[in-house]
């Protein structure tokens, strides 16, 4: 199984635990953030996949996407892919903010399923 970090950025108690159930309950390791400065933050070293809600108090989910894609780059670090998690369908604010794909709210089980299998079975860039 893979042994990366699945990281969850969602302000909402309920979405946070209800996403780290689902994806824990696929046998991946998740960890929820509430901010989007606390993803900037956090080292990305063994992070795999993020689930970035896009409606975040403080900076938003694109926002802190650009900063992370930023980051990425002045460390020299592999692109990680970001899904959006949005309550309308901004599918072109989340490409442009650098996410690689997106889910609209609520999100399914297998929502996140089809996401982890198709993001995290690709080749390893750099
Ligand atoms: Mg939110």
């Amino acid at each position: 199984m893979f042994d990366g970090i699945i990281l969850v950025v969602e302000d909402d108690p309920t979405l946070q635990m209800v996403t780290k159930m689902v994806i824990t309950r696929f046998g991946y390791n998740c960890e929820v953030v509430g901010s989007g400065e606390a993803a900037v933050s956090r080292d990305a070293a063994d992070v795999a996949l993020i689930f970035m809600d896009v409606g975040l108090p403080g900076i938003q989910g694109g926002h802190a996407t650009m900063m992370i894609r930023e980051k990425e780059l002045t460390e020299r670090r592999k692109r990680v892919p970001i899904v959006g998690l949005t309550g309308h369908a901004i599918r072109e604010q989340c490409l442009q903010a650098g996410m690689d794909d997106y889910l609209q709210k609520p999100v399914l089980m297998e929502d996140i399923k089809r996401m982890l299998d198709k993001w995290l079975s690709l080749p390893k860039a750099g």
